[in-house]
């Protein structure tokens, strides 16, 4: 009987598992919020990821359960373990991706380099983070938030006031140095419940208003001891936290040539799209080659660069596949990839990847063709 794998979460990253599934004879099933999601090409049920029970009876015809987010409570989790089910990753691993102030104290504890961090509960604690580093800072709820939302650079302590106000008894705020990067880069590795470990080369990413925008793969540029740095990190964290499956660890590049993290990502990740054409093994492949404990595939590239440009918020009027023909006839050696949803300002609705032997080639090929979207 084939394998069934059950993604919880029916966006983009659960979409992009299917095809690398009926490829290697997966039985893919998602738990998706809605009906028409992106992933609803899959066999689809509907149900919410809060639901133990809603989860439960999808777990219960999967023989693995993975991602394509990071929501899914702690509770629900634990439940599904100790019901026997199979959770990759696994609840022990996902607390560090969900919660960004345990990551930050378990990264402490394992000596990742990462950004002076405190925790912060009052205006009084916050203000006093802000006087040792220069009176600027980033402030940061420490759970729930993505593309930028929930992150706020503070130059003073009453402008994170409405935040301290939200608090609920017990819980603090992250707040972090306001690190002087000159790029943001990210690492991406693959690890099975046995141990094997793969990675991919570091890549740089360029975010705009909080959004990934663009990816270069490998990161340009980049050093020698640069690269064994990023990998020994994602090796290390992938590691010390147990993680299984893809692993993705955003990081800052500073002046002075350290590396430091900024977050982690359990899943496949915008920032290794560019795989999916540029390496043997898209990440999409290698997440369910990893979940299901296969022998993880070569991470090699596949050309000597690889970009990747987000299509944001898509056409004004009409549909992605209205553009098709004019995208396709005036690059074919762009690659174009759908989500299928409805365009919306700001939104993600599908990237392109462009792989070549030159680099600056390779940008203006991806670039013009992610713009026919616009
Ligand atoms: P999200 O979870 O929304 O992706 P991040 O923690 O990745 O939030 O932060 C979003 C962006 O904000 C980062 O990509 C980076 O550009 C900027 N940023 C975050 N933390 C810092 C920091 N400590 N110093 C400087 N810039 C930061």
């Amino acid at each position: 009987m084939a394998l069934r794998v059950g993604v919880i979460g029916g966006g983009q990253l659960a979409r992009m598992m299917i095809a690398p599934a009926v490829e290697l004879g997966i039985d893919l099933r998602v738990l998706a919020e809605g009906e028409g999601m992106s992933a609803g090409l899959a066999a689809t049920a509907v149900g919410d990821y809060r639901d133990l029970e809603a989860v439960r009876a999808f777990a219960a015809d999967v023989d693995v359960v993975t991602f394509d987010h990071e929501h899914v409570p702690q509770d629900v989790l634990r439940r599904l373990v100790a019901d026997g089910v199979v959770v990759h990753p696994g609840p022990d691993a996902l607390q560090f991706a969900q919660d960004k102030l345990v990551m930050r104290a378990r990264l402490a504890e394992l000596g990742v380099p990462q950004p002076d961090w405190a925790a912060v509960r009052t205006i009084a604690e916050l203000q006093q983070f802000l006087d040792a580093h220069a009176g600027a800072g980033v402030v940061k709820t420490p759970r729930g938030g993505y593309d930028g939302k929930g992150v706020r650079v503070v130059r003073g302590a009453e402008e994170a006031q409405d935040w301290l106000d939200a608090l609920d008894e017990g819980d603090a705020l992250l707040v972090e140095e306001l690190v002087p990067f000159v790029r943001e880069l990210a690492q991406q590795v693959a690890r099975r419940p046995s141990g094997e470990i793969v990675s991919y080369p570091v890549v740089e990413t360029v975010q705009r208003d909080g959004v990934c925008a663009e990816v270069i793969a490998p990161a340009p540029a980049a050093a020698e001891r640069l690269v064994e740095v990023a990998e020994g990190i994602g090796r290390a964290i992938a590691e010390g936290l147990g993680v299984t499956g893809m692993l993705a660890v955003e990081l800052f590049e500073t002046d002075d040539e350290r590396i430091l993290v900024n977050e982690l990502a359990m899943r496949p990740h915008n920032s290794g799209h560019w795989s999916q054409d540029g390496a043997v093994t898209g990440q999409f492949e290698q997440h369910l080659r990893a979940v299901v404990d296969l022998p993880l595939g070569s991470t090699a590239p596949r050309a000597a660069w690889s970009v990747m440009v987000n299509i944001l918020g898509g056409p004004v009027e009409g549909t992605l596949e209205e553009r098709f023909g004019a995208v396709m006839a005036e690059h074919p050696q762009a690659k174009i990839h759908t989500y299928g949803k409805a365009p919306r300002p700001g939104r993600k609705v599908g990237h392109v990847n462009v792989a070549g032997d030159d680099l600056d080639d390779a940008v203006y090929v991806a670039r013009a063709a992610a713009a026919h979207f616009a």
